[in-house]
């Protein structure tokens, strides 16, 4: 029996964690109980939550938030934490064994880094923890003996893919798939013009805002290039990225004999899910089968670097190394945010993004304290330069 500390449950990826749930728990195995929920402030649908899986402690990032909670779910034994503090005291919680990171944002980074202290298992779908703070968050999993269980798809399927592997040595090299979004095929000139509704449309996977706009410009990738570097240990230069466009192929290894091994499946995050939540071992799933007859065809092309800027700028940060990667994360939620609310275009989000990336200055990310304020400089020179 699994205990799941769930952060970020009334998000895409938690109410699909929780989906994955109920039909564990369905198939007469009780082997997920939920233990611990966290939202940011969404609290009807938390409070639904809690009456139906009966966790023993939730918290809510909004402290007013929180207290309305409170008030609702007075008849209820269970105890509602706020904050930041409250998100780390749920990723550390007594009665939990493995913990569900799927906030957004680098808000994730502290909660992270609360559980691998805590020594639990930690499923990980808050992928910019790993890119503003990944030396911290991987040397603290070492500290603590933990591996880090992947749900990003694309990770996951490199993380199912290595599963039987002998030796890291025989690994060549990671090859990313990417949808390439809404806007595959376009030039800048036919992205003058975009507003949020359109980067909003994703062509195959339902997912929240920000990661759907960040898959338009394609800094989804360029955040999951440096994910991949540093959960699987990675030379930059051994990370390949491959648009496809049918998103069947979630992602491919390659050994050294260049014998490549590549998982498939319908998009749909239920099966990385499940997969972080009952590793090694593996159950039936409500997923659709994947029949590739319906499909005739898969299609896979260079990623147009020129017109997708965030692309490139994520590799340039990396190899800039230090505070440089969070700065870049940091600029991009930024950016993401002004743009959602049409106060810059979407092609400025790149430039933002770019700017951060080649002109900012590299310190060393030695502490939760330097990546914060990397962070915040880069948030607060975006909304400087670009706002109108
Ligand atoms: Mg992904």
């Amino acid at each position: 029996m699994k205990k799941l500390a769930l952060l970020g449950s009334t998000g895409s990826i938690g109410t699909q964690a929780l989906d994955v749930v109920r039909c564990i728990q369905k198939e007469g195995d009780d082997s997920v109980e939920v233990t611990a929920l966290a939202a940011h402030s969404n609290i009807r649908l938390l409070e639904a939550q809690i009456r139906e899986f009966k966790p023993q402690a939730v918290a809510v990032f909004d402290l007013q938030a929180a207290q309305q909670l409170r008030a609702a779910v007075r008849d209820l034994d269970v105890q509602v934490y706020s904050g930041m503090e409250g998100l780390c005291a749920l990723a550390a919680l007594e009665g939990a064994d493995i913990v569900l990171n799927s906030v957004v944002g680098m808000v994730g980074l502290e909660p992270t880094l609360a559980a691998l202290r805590a020594k639990k298992q930690l499923a990980l779908a808050n992928k910019e923890t790993l890119v503003a703070g990944g030396a911290l968050v991987m040397e603290a999993a070492r500290e603590n003996g933990i591996e880090i269980l992947p749900v990003d798809s694309e990770h996951s399927a490199i993380f199912q893919c290595l599963q039987g592997m002998h030796t890291k040595k025989d690994l060549n090299r990671i090859i990313l798939t990417a949808s390439g979004g809404p806007f595959f095929g376009r030039d800048r000139a036919a992205l003058r013009d975009v507003h949020p509704a359109d980067a909003l449309k994703h062509p195959n996977w339902d997912m929240g805002a920000k990661v759907t706009i960040d898959s338009s410009t394609l800094m989804n990738k360029g955040l999951e290039f440096i994910e991949a570097k540093w959960l699987f240990d990675m030379a930059p230069e051994d990370i390949d990225v491959v648009v496809h466009r049918e998103s069947i192929v979630h992602s491919l290894i390659e050994y050294r004999d260049h014998s490549v091994i590549a998982q498939l499946g319908v998009p749909d995050m239920r099966i990385p899910i499940q997969y972080a939540l009952t590793y090694p071992r593996r159950y039936a799933s409500p997923v659709r089968q994947l029949d590739l007859a319906d499909w005739q065809k898969l299609t896979f092309f260079r990623p147009d670097e020129e017109t997708f800027t965030c692309f490139g700028a994520c590799k340039r940060a990396i190899q800039r190394g230090g505070t440089v990667p969070a700065a870049v994360n940091g600029a991009n939620e930024a950016a993401v945010s002004l743009f959602l609310k049409e106060k810059i275009s979407w092609l400025e989000i790149g430039e933002a993004v770019c700017a951060v990336a080649d002109a900012f200055p590299a310190q060393p990310a030695t502490c939760v304290a330097d990546v914060l304020e990397a962070d915040r400089a880069a948030r607060a020179y975006v909304t400087e330069k670009f706002c109108r």
